[in-house]
């Protein structure tokens, strides 16, 4: 009897323990349904989702499988399923999110009442959350001890991709372009779609330059927002189109070999791992503060400030923090260190609550990780565990001096006041919603929303009044 394979973030052939264990089974029928947890995705990773989706279809073809796509609530849709096709079996890549954990938890009851095997997989991180432990039994708290207690455990190694037998017939699918998933974008998908190359392959043979080119240098040059020097396996980990593990395998290899900036590779995909295992604990860390203590903070909620929409168009006139954000329109994704900056300047000297840059991430990023998302603006906010401390307050200009010194970045994405802009700058303005009515010819903003000076003022003296826990 065929076994269904129900494909959620784990777009791969390599390294995958469910469909390993549904190809053992039977004839695999891979199952992706668009369900509300991908009806609610933000615009960039809806899209994002859908090439991923198209990608990985094509990549079942070629394996002469095929990929199944199906609308509607998840278990609905699986007990359809197992009736069409008499499967007896639903494997998946387990997820970490709260509401993740609650429809697969009821998925796996539901399915075992009605006598299928239900089973859930590691896959979508190195370690289980619930493995990692301190010597009292509870969970980490900060990263250099966390750390330190998986750094010589041993994930095991990436499986290779299975035969997979098919299904004497197939099931009916949607086609995938009536799912319009990149419809939220408007135009903004295009440009995006220059920038991203979805799927397996593609992330394969990334990693394989990163190594094979870049970490050596890895640990100096993550830092420059202007270099092509860090990963960008970010994205590829999102949709699952390659393993941690396999970035894991990868970084001890090249450490074997000597390449000094693979142990500072493996030690980011571990942050990874450090967010998965917060927000498994402690699942308020998605949607309030860390620590309680910042709860009576006088950050401001409200979508419609001035200095909101001059943050979210690039346009707050702070160069560092509009280069930055131009680049997640045209790329889909930002730089790390352009990530602390602009919440940085959003959370400290404008005063922004971090739920509203945090929303406006989850919104734009085609990269967009909810526990990674989470501890980034929380971390950066000083609400976070092992947050910077809040009055380490980023200064974008010295910032952009050290860390961009030939201005490298900041003329790659803004074209004002350039003779001859280049295509990434360009692109923001092919990017943004029509509604924002921005143009090449339009003026960089002569002074900034906020001035760096009165801004990190204002957020201590902020800091130094703030109610404190009685
Ligand atoms: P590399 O430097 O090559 O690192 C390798 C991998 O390690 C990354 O792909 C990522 O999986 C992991 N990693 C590296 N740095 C971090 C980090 N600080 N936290 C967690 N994991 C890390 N990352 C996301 O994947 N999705 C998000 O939505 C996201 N939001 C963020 C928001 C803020 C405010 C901040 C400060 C950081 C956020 N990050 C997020 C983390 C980090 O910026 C990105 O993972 C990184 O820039 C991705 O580029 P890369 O793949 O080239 O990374």
């Amino acid at each position: 009897a065929p076994v269904i394979w129900w494909v959620r973030r784990d777009l791969r052939l390599t390294d995958n323990p469910a469909l390993t264990a549904a190809a053992e089974a039977g004839p695999v029928i891979p199952l992706f349904i668009q369900d509300h947890s991908v009806d609610s995705l933000g615009a960039a990773a809806k899209w994002r989702m859908g090439e991923g989706l198209r990608a990985f279809a094509d990549a079942l073809e070629d394996k002469g499988s095929r990929l199944i796509l199906r609308r509607g609530n998840a278990l609905d849709v699986l007990r359809e399923m197992v009736d069409e096709t008499g499967a007896t079996a639903v494997h998946w890549s387990r997820l970490y999110d709260p509401d993740a954990i609650d429809r697969d938890t009821d998925v796996k009851s539901a399915l075992k009442d009605a006598g299928i095997e239900a089973e859930s997989h590691s896959g979508h991180l190195l370690f289980e959350p619930w493995t990692v432990e301190t010597q009292d039994g509870g969970p980490y708290k900060v990263y250099s001890p966390y750390w330190r207690a998986v750094k010589d455990r041993d994930p095991g190694a990436p499986l290779s991709a299975p035969s997979l037998s098919t299904p004497e017939t197939w099931p009916k699918s949607d086609v995938l372009d009536d799912w319009a998933m990149g419809a939220a974008m408007n135009r903004g998908a295009e440009v995006l779609a220059k920038y991203s190359k979805p799927g397996e392959a593609a992330a394969r043979s990334r990693l394989a330059v990163f190594i094979r080119d870049k970490v050596e240098r890895y640990k100096s040059d993550r830092d420059l927002p202007g270099e092509d020097a860090t990963s960008r396996m970010s994205e590829y980990l999102t949709y699952g189109e390659i393993s941690p593990r396999s970035l894991w395998a990868a970084g001890q290899r090249a450490m074997e070999d000597g390449k000094s900036g693979a142990e500072h590779f493996v030690k980011e995909v571990v942050w990874r791992e450090f967010a998965y295992h917060l927000m498994y604990n402690t699942p308020r860390i998605l949607t309030d503060n860390w620590r309680e203590e910042w709860d009576d903070f006088p950050w401001r909620d409200d979508e419609r400030l001035a200095e909101v929409k001059a943050w979210k168009q690039g346009r707050t006139g702070v160069r560092f923090v509009d280069a930055a954000m131009r680049e997640m329109y045209v790329t889909g994704t930002m730089h790390n260190r352009a990530r602390m900056i602009v919440a940085s300047y959003l959370t400290k000297n404008c005063m922004i609550h971090w739920k509203v840059g945090m929303r406006w991430f989850e919104e734009c990023l085609t990269d967009w990780d909810p526990a990674s998302n989470a501890m980034g603006w929380q971390w950066v906010a000083g609400s976070g565990p092992d947050a910077a401390p809040y009055f380490r307050v980023f200064n974008p200009d010295t910032q952009a001096e050290k860390f961009d010194p030939d201005g490298e970045y900041l003329s790659a994405f803004i074209a004002e006041g350039q003779k001859n802009p280049p295509e990434t700058a360009l692109d923001y303005f092919d990017a943004v919603p029509r509604s924002w009515n921005l143009s090449a010819h339009e003026n960089y903003p002569e002074r900034p929303i906020v001035g760096l000076k009165e801004g990190r003022e204002a957020a201590l003296s902020a800091y130094q009044n703030r109610p404190k826990a009685s």
